[in-house]
């Protein structure tokens, strides 16, 4: 039985299966498998692999919540769908985490990267340091840097705004260009900035010195502002303004990156409703090429530091969920916050493991280690997939990326092979 099966009235996944006593033996009025093979008890591999995808958000609403001994088949026919989507593949990116300031107007309860200035380990990085990482990163195969940054901490410290105006820079967004425009030029990196709320100035003028971007969703839940909530004080975290900078972005038919960070105290309704707005927006726009599914990690230093830790259950229904509400779109978790149980994400129907960085720590989760590059193939490979680098856009969003021409488009065209993935002899 699967080290996540945890409660009573379970059967072995092969039983579960195959049994058509299952929903009497689980004591359970509306199971997976009742739920996916119509008003039949029992679940058949076929009808596994026949579920009509998308599901829709009411059937989403009830997989999310299902009993223990249904996961199996809710992983089952998750990992089907992946399997009809990307066939026998996984993916990552072999990046760099390039910290450009850790300063920050928000105060989210998780986190731990944020700084004001004076804390001690704050610090806004100069472009020879910029260049110093990225090319290091270039020497170790890597193909992706990733800017993350605190949003917009000029408009709360002076410091910063000083500090900006010392390095040349009218904004923390006006330094980021520069920084990515830098990469792109010196390096074989491509940039992959995550800098917090967008206009569509700001989006057109991003797009035009890296192939994608990102801005995690995280929820919609607007429960989450209140006083004591995990976005209490969080300005850039009120979820319709992060849906406009994403529906923005579908607009500039810029490859986009997003997701859900789950466990932050909002509910298993809240998370279905969370992707279903994403993919609202991605039937619409078609350009979300990425959903994360991060789940929460307590940490020592964080005011959510006696919060608990949404379960291994949890993330794998919200990541098989996410998979059967978006069958086709690429679903990624970091296994570095799932470890050591990360392959079994697999099962889940995810297809990417996002970036890995042989190079440079997880500086949003610095106590989680990225695993080992050969360690991450040998437990993808044990599942029966081959594990394969992309670059920081998905192929199948090469297209828009290429259409910008330039530079841009110049080295992408070079960097991959047909297949739109990282060239096998740079992929060392
Ligand atoms: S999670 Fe992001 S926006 Fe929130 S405090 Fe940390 S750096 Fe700022």
């Amino acid at each position: 039985m699967p080290a996540y099966i945890t409660t009573r009235n379970c059967l072995p996944a092969p039983l579960l299966m195959y049994d058509s006593m299952h929903r009497k033996l689980a004591g359970s009025a509306m199971t997976v498998s009742s739920i996916i093979a119509g008003s039949e008890p029992g679940l058949h591999s076929a009808e596994v692999t026949d579920l009509e995808l998308p599901i829709s958000p009411a059937l989403g609403l009830q997989l999310i919540d299902c009993p223990d001994c249904d996961l199996p088949a809710l992983l089952a026919a998750a990992r089907a769908a992946k399997e009809k989507f990307k066939p026998g593949t996984v993916t990552y990116s072999r990046k760099v985490f390039l910290p450009l300031t850790n300063l920050c107007r928000d105060y989210c309860g998780y986190c731990t990267f944020r700084r004001d200035p004076g804390d001690s380990g704050a610090h806004t990085m100069t472009p020879e340091e910029v260049l110093a990482v990225a090319c290091a990163g270039e020497k170790l195969g890597c193909t992706e840097a990733l800017f993350s940054l605190g949003d917009k901490p000029e408009l709360l410290f002076p410091a910063m705004r000083g500090r900006l105006r010392h390095l040349g820079y009218k904004s923390t967004l006006h330094y980021l260009e520069a920084m990515c425009e830098l990469v792109l030029r010196e390096t074989t990196l491509f940039p992959h900035p995550n800098p917090g709320l967008l206009s569509a100035e700001w989006i057109e003028r991003l797009a035009s010195v890296s192939p994608s971007m990102g801005l995690m969703l995280e929820t919609t839940s607007d429960a989450l502002l209140a006083p004591g909530a995990a976005h209490d004080n969080a300005p850039d975290k009120v979820p319709a303004k992060r849906l406009h900078t994403i529906e923005e972005a579908g607009r500039q038919k810029v490859p986009f990156t997003t997701g859900l960070l789950i466990g932050i105290g909002e509910r298993a309704k809240d998370r279905v409703e969370t992707l279903i707005a994403i993919r609202n927006l991605h039937e619409r726009y078609g350009h979300i090429q990425e959903v994360i599914v991060q789940n929460f990690r307590v940490k020592p230093s964080i005011p959510m530091a006696h919060w608990p830790e949404p379960s291994r259950g949890e993330m794998l229904r919200t990541a098989a969920v996410a998979r059967l509400l978006m069958p086709g779109v690429n679903i990624q978790a970091p296994p570095n916050l799932n470890a050591p149980y990360y392959d079994e994400l697999l099962d889940a129907g995810i297809n990417d493991w996002g970036g890995i960085s042989p190079l440079t720590p997880d500086y949003i989760n610095p106590e989680k280690p990225w695993p080992h590059l050969e360690q991450l193939r040998l437990r993808t490979e044990s599942r029966g997939f081959q594990l394969r680098q992309r670059l920081p856009v998905y192929p199948e969003f090469l297209p828009q990326a290429l259409s910008r021409g330039g530079l841009l488009a110049q080295k992408l065209g070079a960097a991959c092979d047909r297949d739109g993935l990282v060239q096998e002899m740079r992929a060392a």
